[in-house]
């Protein structure tokens, strides 16, 4: 009770001092029923308990792009419940936090991550060799990393044996740090497809594939997504085409009908369930706009049938810039084989034109990298891949802000610094929207007015 009372006093000269809206005696005298008012709502908790506030030096409103200079964002309960430009009389407390130096944006969202995964290891990380555990683990890890790179929400698509829907369970309850996550269970495929690894090894090696993972025809892949919702998960992915991952399939070949993944789409949305598809070739990607998907991840041969059909139904994109780049310049820099090279960053210049055609097109990119291809935590490195192949820096942060949260059906409580969202945000030293390599160096996170400590 002391530290209540201590925190209440703290709260009323704050109040006492802030001429917010009228001057003088009469400013005085309506403060204080309010102030009192405050403290004992109908007998419920006093919320200048958990009232805490940011003194930002300024604070990027995505949806206008622009800057608000010297405000005060006040948190209450892990909600913004104001923000306000700072008052002159106003006297800081030890319940400020001084980001007076710091640009204050949004906490980020990455649309396709895989947490549970570090594929980007390599053998180390063979999905036959590690126990299921290992998934999760693996997850606990990358999980922080990701929020301390500033990622408050995440959708991840896709990890082995539901880990991701455990990490999520576990960061909801609390146990482990971790962004708010939105979670796929394994990526459900035709036999053959991509994802079907264990397919392509000869009859006798190989392991049985469980009926969430691998479905053929409509009525299978409605059981895939009953047992995939039956666990738990937030999302359903599914391989619309082959993938660069897997023995035996073409990226630019289809994969399921559009039959088969329309009763996916009409299967999960009777949870309120989205889908998102893996889709490399135009055929794939058609199809899946065609059946309803929420979301085409990859996007990587798309032709302008293609970009049209994506503009006229709204879905949205999510091209892996980040991923791609890993995989076919960074990790291929000590090739002796110097055509490789050449091949490959001919590659990712066409991915990087597909993604700018998409934009002046109009179509809605949602921000997302792949994580795990690449080492979790290096997230925000696309930006910079984003606004080289042409986007325009306040546009790539909306699309990890604003654009990325209708994606997740989230709009209402994350991507922006509004009255009412989530207190989820970031600070970074100088302007992303003249520089956005800022956003790779974090200052501040604070995940639901919780600050995130660094390492
Ligand atoms: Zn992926």
């Amino acid at each position: 009770m002391n530290n209540h009372h201590e925190l209440t006093s703290k709260m009323f000269q704050f109040r006492f001092v802030s001429p917010y809206t009228l001057i003088g005696l009469l400013a005085l005298t309506c403060w204080l029923p309010l102030a009192a008012a405050a403290t004992t709502p109908d007998g419920a908790e006093p919320t200048a308990k958990t009232s805490q506030w940011i003194r930002a030096g300024r604070v990027l409103d995505v949806v206008k792009g622009e800057y608000a200079t010297d405000q005060l964002i006040t948190i209450t309960d892990g909600k913004i419940t104001a923000i306000e430009p700072i008052p002159k009389q106003a006297q800081p407390n030890d319940l400020w936090l001084d980001w007076s130096h710091l640009t204050v944006l949004p906490g980020l969202i990455d649309a396709h991550t895989h947490l549970c995964d570090n594929s980007h290891m390599g053998r180390a990380f063979d999905h036959w060799a590690l126990p299921a555990a290992s998934f999760g683990i693996a997850g606990v890890v990358n999980a922080k990393r990701t929020l301390q790179a500033g990622f408050t929400t995440v959708r991840d698509l896709s990890a082995p044996y539901y880990a991701c829907v455990a990490l999520r369970d576990a960061i909801n309850a609390g146990w482990v740090p971790g962004p708010r996550m939105h979670s796929s269970g394994q990526m459900i495929t035709m036999t053959g497809g991509h994802g079907d690894w264990g397919g392509w090894m000869a009859p006798e090696h190989q392991v049985q594939t469980p009926a969430e993972t691998v479905a053929d025809g409509t009525d299978a892949v409605r059981q895939a997504v009953r047992l995939q919702i039956q666990h738990g998960v937030d999302w359903i992915k599914l391989s619309a085409t082959g993938g660069f991952g897997t023995t035996g399939t073409i990226p630019g070949a289809s994969t399921y009908t559009q039959a088969e993944i329309q009763a996916a789409v009409e299967e999960a949305a009777k949870r309120g369930i989205g889908v998102a598809a893996h889709a490399h070739g135009n055929d794939g990607i058609l199809n899946a706009i065609a059946a309803g998907v929420k979301s085409i991840e990859h996007g990587t041969l798309m032709d302008t049938q293609a970009i049209k059909q994506l503009k006229k139904n709204n879905t949205f994109v999510v091209m892996d810039l980040l991923a791609a780049h890993y995989d076919l310049i960074e990790t291929k820099k000590d090739f002796t084989d110097k055509q490789i090279q050449t091949t490959n960053e001919a590659y990712y210049q066409d991915y990087a034109a597909n993604f700018k055609r998409a934009y002046q097109a109009g179509v809605r990119l949602a921000f997302g990298t792949d994580s795990g291809v690449y080492p979790h935590g290096r997230n925000a490195e696309q930006f910079q891949l984003m606004v080289d192949a042409g986007m325009s820096p306040i546009d790539a942060i909306r699309s990890a802000t604003t654009w990325a949260a209708e994606l997740l059906g989230q709009e209402q409580a994350v991507g922006q610094i509004q009255v009412g969202m989530h207190a989820d945000l970031l600070a970074v030293q100088g302007d992303p929207l003249t520089d956005i390599g800022v956003l790779t160096k974090v200052q501040q996170v604070m995940k639901g007015g919780e600050l995130v400590p660094g390492d």
